[in-house]
Order: C-alpha cells, then sequence, then structure tokens
C-alpha cells in the first residue's frame, strides 16, 4: 500500500477498509512508517471522522499490536476506565471496593496527560511500589487478590503508544473515534469482560460539551459491545477537582483516608463517584443481581475495612509500603480576597496551577515532585469570607509558590 493514497482517502473522507487500517497500525508500530506520514493521516482523520466500523477495525488492530492477557471463562474480569480529569482518584478506591466484593479487577492505567494527573504517577509516589511488574506476575496478583493496578507496559499495545505520543504532539487528540479506539484497545488488551466508563466533561475534562460527552459515552458502548464486552457509560461532572486534594502522593492520602473511612464527610463526592461505579463493576462481573445489591455489598466492602485490606496487600505485592508516604517539605495558603460563594472552577486551569507545582509534567521527560499539590477548602457553591483559606498548596519547591498562586486566582471565581 502507498501511504500517500491512505492519507489522500482519508482527507477526502473516504472508507478505509480493515485491511488498509491493519496495515497502517502494523506499519507504524513496526517503524516502517514514518511520524511525519503518520500525523498527517492522523489530522486528516481528525477532520473527517472515522465512521463507527472503521474506528472498530482501528482498535482491533491495536489491540492485536502487543501481547493480551486471558483469563479462564469462569473469570469475567471487569475495568474501569475515566477520561481524565482533575483530582480523580477514584480509580484507587473502587478497584479495592470492587475486588473486596468478589470483582477481578486487571487495570492498566495511564500517566498524567495535558492537565489531566495519572493514576501510574499517583501509585509511584507510594515508595517501592512497580508499576511495570511482569504480565504473568500482574495476572496471578488479579487472580489471587482480585486486582492489580499497574501503568502501560511496552508490550501492550505498543500502537496505542506510539500513536498517542504523536497525537499528543500534532494536537489530534480531541477526536472522538480516535479517543475510542485508543481506551477500548488498551481496555481489550486487559482480557476483560466488562468495562465502566467515567465519561468526564466540564472546564477540566477534554471533553468540555455534556454533548460531546454523550458522543463519546454513545461510541465507547457501541464499539465496547462490539468488540465482546459489555459496557456501562456514566457521564460525571468536572467541572471543580473531584475530592479535596489534588497532586500526587496527597490523592493516594486522601485514598487511604476514604478506605479507612476516616474524614468522610469531606469527601463526599469522591465516595459517591467511587461508590456508584464500584457497584456497577460488582453487577457487571456477576457478583450482585443488580446495582442495588452491588450498591450495598461495596457500602459494607467500604465500612468494614474489607476494600481496605485489599489496597493494602496489593500495594504490598508490588513492593510498595504504604506507611513511607512521603510528605511535603513546605506548604503555603491561597487566601480569598473576597466575602462570597465559590461560583466557578476553571478545572483545567487548576490543573495546570498543579503542573507549574511539579504534579505534572511540562514535557515527557520532566521530573515530578511527588509530593506537590493542593487541598481545596472549598467547594462549588461554598460560602467564603475574605481572609479565609481557599486553599493549601504543597510541594519541595517554595519559589513556585508565587506563580501558582497567581494561577489559582484566576481558576477560582468567588
Ligand atoms: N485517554 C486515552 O487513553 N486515550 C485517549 O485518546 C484519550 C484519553
Amino acid at each position: 500500500m502507498l501511504p500517500v493514497e491512505l492519507i489522500q482517502k482519508r482527507k477526502r473522507g473516504e472508507t478505509h477498509s480493515h485491511e488498509e487500517l491493519a496495515w497502517l497500525v502494523k506499519s507504524y508500530t513496526d517503524g516502517s512508517l514514518p511520524d511525519y506520514q503518520m500525523a498527517a493521516w492522523l489530522m486528516a482523520a481528525n477532520f473527517q471522522r472515522l465512521s463507527v466500523d472503521e474506528s472498530f477495525y482501528l482498535t482491533q488492530e491495536m489491540k492485536k499490536s502487543g501481547q493480551f492477557l486471558e483469563f479462564p471463562s469462569s473469570v469475567c474480569a471487569v475495568d474501569k476506565h475515566s477520561t481524565g480529569g482533575v483530582g480523580d482518584k477514584a480509580s484507587l478506591i473502587l478497584g479495592p471496593i470492587a475486588a473486596a466484593c468478589g470483582a477481578k479487577v486487571p487495570m492498566i492505567t495511564g500517566r498524567g496527560l495535558g492537565h489531566t494527573g495519572g493514576t501510574t504517577d499517583k501509585l509511584e509516589s507510594i515508595p517501592g511500589y512497580s508499576t511495570a511488574p511482569a504480565l504473568d506476575e500482574f495476572k496471578k496478583t488479579v487472580l489471587d487478590l482480585g486486582i492489580c493496578i499497574i501503568g502501560q507496559t511496552p508490550d501492550i499495545c505498543p500502537a496505542d503508544r506510539k500513536i498517542y505520543g504523536l497525537r499528543d504532539v500534532t494536537g489530534t487528540v480531541e477526536n472522538i473515534p480516535l479517543i475510542c479506539s485508543s481506551i477500548l484497545s488498551k481496555k481489550l488488551a486487559e482480557g476483560i469482560r466488562a468495562l465502566v466508563m467515567d465519561v468526564k466533561y466540564g472546564s477540566g475534562a477534554f471533553m468540555s460539551t455534556l454533548d460531546d460527552a454523550k458522543n463519546l459515552a454513545k461510541a465507547l458502548i457501541q464499539i465496547g459491545n462490539r468488540s465482546g464486552i459489555d459496557v456501562v457509560a456514566n457521564i460525571t461532572d468536572m467541572n471543580q477537582p473531584l475530592g479535596r486534594y489534588v497532586g500526587n502522593s496527597l490523592e493516594i492520602l486522601e485514598t487511604i483516608e476514604v478506605l479507612k473511612g476516616e474524614n468522610l464527610d469531606q469527601y463526599k463526592d469522591t465516595v459517591e463517584l467511587s461508590l456508584v461505579l464500584a457497584s456497577q463493576m460488582i453487577h457487571l462481573s456477576g457478583n450482585a443481581n443488580d446495582e442495588i445489591e452491588a450498591r450495598k455489598l461495596a457500602e459494607k466492602a467500604l465500612k468494614s475495612g474489607a476494600a481496605f485490606s485489599v489496597f493494602e496487600k496489593m500495594c504490598a505485592r508490588m513492593g510498595g509500603t504504604l506507611s513511607a508516604l512521603p510528605t511535603p517539605k513546605f506548604k503555603t495558603e491561597m487566601i480569598s480576597k473576597f466575602t462570597g460563594y465559590v461560583s466557578k472552577f476553571n478545572a483545567r486551569e487548576l490543573g495546570m496551577a498543579a503542573i507549574s507545582i511539579g504534579a505534572g509534567r511540562k514535557s515527557k521527560s520532566d521530573q515530578l515532585d511527588l509530593t506537590s499539590g493542593f487541598y481545596f477548602h472549598k467547594k462549588l457553591g461554598d460560602s467564603v469570607s475574605e481572609g479565609e483559606t481557599l486553599v493549601t498548596i504543597f510541594g519541595s519547591n517554595e519559589s513556585l509558590f508565587n506563580e501558582c498562586k497567581n494561577r489559582l486566582n484566576h481558576a477560582i471565581q468567588i
């Protein structure tokens, strides 16, 4: 096949065959198709969107580009995936809850992307936690403990790794069929039979409008079902950070508090989102007859400490020492200049402010300050008085705090 013909075809909005898409994925993954031609094809696909059929074929080929897991037929493995947000630590809570209720959860997570945080980075703030075990060890841990959460490895979906890297730097991330194929190829490679999707919309999400989020949710269900898995998609609000903490080790702290049942009043949104999604996983994996029964099981697993015990065991198995979680060296308060109500957060800007103090990467090779981040004292709609603390800022580098405060000032409306 001639690459330029495929690019021209896409540019004209003509339909690709399964064979053509298979060739594209294979050639780009093995290095025979150069970045500049793949980038041109991606930009054409950005404007001439792939059809459902094409996105389905692309998904299958990307999945097949690497190794994939298979579980015994008696195991209905289930996972959850979020399209990305700020302060979103729900996976770390709902996974152990679902596992404590009998589900098997092989969860492969991503690193921070753009203004959003990544579960892999959060786990790596636990000293010793290995996010890249051998695939056999990953599978064995899922079967033994009910869950294993790791990062993307070079063996799984290498096509997505490469294509995603190129999309990130060519402005072709925010495209529904491409997002669908990217997410589902990785999830299908986990050997799951059911998937709970959390499609975020709002100022801190990749899909800023509800309509786009709905379209993405529908596409994920359609292509997921066609690939042979059950998919439930939730559309959830990302117009403010989830919970109170944003930042890697800080989000692990919130995770531990929630799993231990401490300060739950502060973390109502984190708890509710985790319980809703965990209930769907418990139901889909056949561990409850319906979501109502699943919700009761999920609440019990959280209250009894069973979910925390699963989380502790998983961390220990991956070499992590939870009790050694690093603490930030410095902190400062961001004070409100006004009296009123919190009327708006620009969650994307809050994510960028977190990057400015090292909680995320400005470029791929950046080292994170895993202890940096925020504690939000106020949520949307809360009353606030002049002189009250809005946000506590944490980190190892005090010299970054002033710029960060400025950014926060612009991102929070009283
Ligand atoms: N998350 C992914 O894994 N892929 C995308 O394309 C967007 C978000």
